[in-house]
């Protein structure tokens, strides 16, 4: 039985450029969901393709403690990228290791245990970052996971400073919730949870794995709020497709993190993709693009369809409309009647994480589309 862990979607994908994907009979598909946000430049970017196939060819892999170009690229790629603060690097190859690490790092350098994390939250499927995933169905089946987890409301201060104490190992949350639905927290509430993790000398780690890359409009979404945590976990688009994560990490959890590693930690063919990703996301002004174009698609959609949904909500080219029917009958119209790929957030939210390199005849189209399969629903 292969792939029983995934339903198959009757669409056949042979070819990917830019904001497009094709079919096998030449079928065009524009790309709102980015496999889940793991393409910002687009498919097939030529600079991440040039380096991929540059390094493959000169060395695909030695362990992370023979010192290769590739990775001290894509580690300075961070080490640049990273908020003021952050610049101690741990590569790894996806975003529940990413968090797995950064749990361990603050256990390890608090020396304490308790984690506090928020509802609809989500932070990765192996059991440490699954333990602070908020949904009953992705736990339910493997508990007992980790213990001394606390869920707090998402978005609520007060909430958090009852939670957060001394015997706080960490605090993690998404500056927006990706999964859960595109939920935004109220303005001040990154502040008050690094003022709470701060008075109860707790680390406060921001999963930017979804929100991260430039997504929302600044390269990590915590700099619209000048909030910087002890722990950013990224991954999804920073290797631009291959598998990749990254924990950026403050001087006082890297100096204590304890004993931690992965086999694949910065291999030098996904180092490489990092490098040429980051770089290339810097250099084109990527964020600054994302944010532009993602308030033109949240202005056009809410006049198109603003009375026929519940809500539109979003940050950049991370939006979520929420449908007053189920998200998957809209997904199914958009995907077969209009080419549009894009993906759930729960069972009412349509949730769209283009390439960033969406420009606004591509977000036109986008409207357009869901103009027509909303248009008749109320
Ligand atoms: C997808 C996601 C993860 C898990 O990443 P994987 O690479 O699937 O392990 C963690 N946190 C957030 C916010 C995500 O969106």
């Amino acid at each position: 039985m292969s792939g029983f862990v995934h339903a198959e979607k009757p669409i056949r994908l042979e070819r990917g450029e830019g904001v497009h994907l094709y079919g096998e009979s030449g079928d065009e598909y524009l790309d709102c969901g980015a496999s889940y946000a793991c393409a910002p430049l687009g498919h097939t970017h030529s600079t991440v393709t040039e380096a991929i196939r540059g390094q493959l060819e000169r060395l695909t892999f030695v362990q992370a403690s023979y010192p290769v170009a590739a990775r001290e690229r894509a580690n300075a790629a961070l080490e640049a990228a990273a908020p003021e603060g952050l610049e101690n690097v741990w590569l790894c190859n996806s975003g529940t290791e990413a968090n797995e690490a950064a749990l361990k790092f603050a256990r390890s350098a608090t020396g304490d245990s308790k984690i506090v994390a928020t509802m609809q939250g989500f932070h990765g499927r192996t059991m440490g970052a699954l333990a602070t995933t908020w949904k009953n169905e992705y736990r339910d089946p493997y508990e007992p996971l980790i213990g001394d987890v606390e869920f707090v409301p998402y978005g609520d201060e007060a909430a958090l400073a009852d939670a957060v104490d001394d015997e706080t190992a960490a605090l993690i949350l998404e500056p927006v919730q990706g999964e859960g639905g595109i939920n935004r927290p109220p303005e001040g509430y990154l502040a008050a949870a690094r003022e709470q993790t701060e008075q109860a000398g707790a680390a406060l780690i921001l999963d930017e794995v979804q929100t991260g890359m430039g997504r929302t409009g600044e390269l990590w979404a915590c700099e619209h709020e000048g909030v910087t945590p002890d722990v950013l976990t990224t991954a999804k688009g920073l290797a631009n497709g291959l598998p990749a994560g990254a924990a950026l990490c403050a001087d006082w959890i890297a100096e204590s993190h304890g004993s931690h590693n992965s086999t694949f930690s910065g291999g030098p063919v996904v180092s490489a993709a990092i490098d040429a990703t980051l770089s290339t996301l810097v250099e084109e002004e990527m964020p600054a693009h994302a944010g532009n174009v993602g308030n033109y698609l949240e202005t056009e959609l809410r006049a198109a369809v603003g009375d026929d949904v519940r809500e539109i909500r979003g940050m950049g080219l991370m939006v979520g409309i929420e449908v007053k029917c189920g998200a998957n009958r809209v997904l199914r119209d958009l995907a077969l009647d209009h080419s549009i790929l894009a993906l759930p957030a729960g069972r009412s939210v349509v949730r769209l994480l283009p390439p960033l390199v969406m420009d606004e005849t591509d977000a036109d189209r986008v409207v357009d589309a869901l103009a027509s399969v909303l248009g008749g629903e109320s």
